[in-house]
């Protein structure tokens, strides 16, 4: 019996044409064999069959919402870029994410967050592709699918497993600073509301007179900083898996637009060379004291998405968008994330992927790209070439000729960064441990490291992870192998 009534649209197929019945396949009689020809029950089966894109190898389970960055300082002596200008409001979306987890596992895992930004600027999309640590595990790119295969699933079983992943951070030991991190109370944050986005990498910005700066970003919550012991999340995983995308999605739905004040740290660009740690090794910070933080303003996200497929799971971020004014640095992380990260959504959701709703720009895109699956905006060129005589874009290298640049120059190798003055694997981890965490939180630092070990990490590899804690801090090491070694 046909449901349709003044108050519901009626059923159609993806070609528009009135279906005749939401309830009933196609039969010969009742009881007789479905009929290929009922092409409405062929397309539903077909279209479900493909529903799914490939889940993103890393960060595949995230949440997001739009909204909007209001400029509250004055930083144009450091970069020209547009948005970033006085008063400037730029429209934006935001996605956060777990890294290792599928697409659904519980959002209480232990796990650094994704914190990923898009500013649909006057000058096309901005991103900001950051996590809500400062730090990372490894810096050099060729180590990033080693580090995540250790985290991820075995190849035998399939199963995830503590022992591979400790045989990675402790034969890595640039790992130390973000381990640290993770296994400290920042590691589980209350919800996505309650954490801080970095940068993590440094970028170039440049000013309007042409002069160039080094920066990092640090998006602080205004929500405040929370988090959730290692006892109240694995009771979450288990109860509400789905905790903090919901928080997310019911607070902004109920007026309760979360925020984040954006701040910098400027490095004068000549200060690079001698500065006391390399400020491009993605494993360590520039201590506050050194390039204290400036505000810049204020992101707010006030608008969830009305599907969360078409707008979050399509949503595609690359640190390779940088507008006008903001150029990448020498970080080797930041170098292979500008290739890899378009090349995966190439992949995940086809060539044409800037064109869905959450990447599309907001200004006109005058590109030479063409064709390919998927493509549904004209191109507007003229000719299918540059040059062309036949009013296509010309590039305006006039105004935008110059690229963020540094000098450099070598042989060409494979070596670690040139070492500076205090660069080391564990110093900026032993004094986040000594003067950052108070009793309590080194308490349940020890607690939490020495838990993910007894959890199936055996010899040598035990021994090598009691080592590597007393090279961050003599007396953390000394407790943590107090507890797994049961003495
Ligand atoms: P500061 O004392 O100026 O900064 C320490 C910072 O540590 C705080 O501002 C806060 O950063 C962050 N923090 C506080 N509690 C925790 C926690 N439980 N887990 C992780 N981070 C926490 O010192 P320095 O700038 O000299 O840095 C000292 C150490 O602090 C560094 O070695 C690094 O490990 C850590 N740190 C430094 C940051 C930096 O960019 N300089 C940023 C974050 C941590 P926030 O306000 O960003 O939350």
């Amino acid at each position: 019996m046909s449901q349709a009534s003044p108050k519901y649209p009626r059923t159609t197929t993806n070609a528009g044409i009135p279906v005749e019945s939401d309830e009933h396949s196609l039969t010969v009689g009742p009881d007789g064999p479905i009929l290929l020809h009922d092409h409405y029950v062929v397309e539903k089966m077909a279209q479900f069959n493909r529903e799914r894109v490939p889940e993103r190898v890393v960060h595949a389970k995230g949440s997001g919402a739009y909204g909007f960055f209001q400029v509250t300082n004055d930083v144009s002596q450091f970069t020209k870029a547009d948005l970033f200008q006085p008063g400037r409001r730029t429209e934006m979306l935001a996605r956060f994410s777990t890294v290792a987890g599928e697409q659904g596992s519980p959002d209480t895992w232990r796990d650094p967050r994704g914190f990923a930004l898009k500013f649909y600027t006057e000058q096309g999309n901005y991103d900001l592709v950051g996590n809500n640590t400062p730090v990372f595990f490894v810096r050099d790119t060729i180590k990033f699918q080693d580090f995540i295969r250790s985290q991820k699933r075995r190849p035998d079983n399939g199963l995830r497993d503590n022992d591979m992943q400790w045989d990675f951070w402790t034969l890595s030991p640039e790992s130390a600073h973000q381990v640290t991190w993770l296994m400290g109370d920042r590691g589980i944050p209350k919800t996505y509301r309650h954490m801080n986005g970095y940068s993590s990498h440094t970028y170039m910005w440049i000013n309007a007179g042409g002069e160039r700066f080094w920066v990092k970003y640090h998006m602080k919550t205004d929500q405040g900083i929370d988090f959730l012991t290692q006892s109240e999340a694995d009771e979450l995983a288990g109860t509400d898996g789905d905790l903090h995308r919901r928080d997310l999605y019911d607070s902004i739905a109920t007026g309760s637009a979360p925020s984040w004040t954006m701040h910098v740290q400027v490095m004068p660009f000549e200060d690079a060379a001698d500065y006391r740690f390399n400020p491009f090794d993605l494993t360590k910070v520039w201590p506050h004291s050194d390039y204290p933080l400036i505000e810049v303003g204020r992101m707010t996200l006030d608008r969830n998405p009305e599907d969360y497929f078409v707008h979050i799971e399509q949503a595609a971020f690359e640190p390779s968008n940088m507008v006008p004014g903001i150029g990448p640095s020498p970080d080797k992380m930041l170098l292979g994330r500008i290739f890899s990260y378009p090349d995966t959504h190439r992949y995940r959701i086809g060539p044409n992927y800037m064109q869905l709703p959450p990447n599309r720009p907001q200004v006109q895109v005058n590109s030479y790209a063409k064709d390919g699956p998927m493509r549904f905006e004209p191109a507007r060129v003229g000719a299918p070439y540059a040059p062309n005589s036949y009013g296509g874009p010309a590039a305006d290298t006039a105004h935008f000729g110059e690229p963020a640049s540094w000098h450099t120059a070598g042989e060409l190798v494979r070596e670690a960064y040139a070492p500076h003055r205090e660069d080391d694997d564990f110093g900026q981890a032993g004094t986040m441990v000594r003067q950052v965490l108070d009793d309590a939180a080194r308490d349940r630092l020890v607690s939490n490291i020495s838990g993910h070990l007894k959890a199936g990490v055996s010899r040598p590899v035990l021994d090598r992870a009691v080592q590597y804690w007393r090279s961050v801090d003599k007396e953390l090491g000394d407790r943590v192998g107090r507890e797994v070694n049961g003495g």
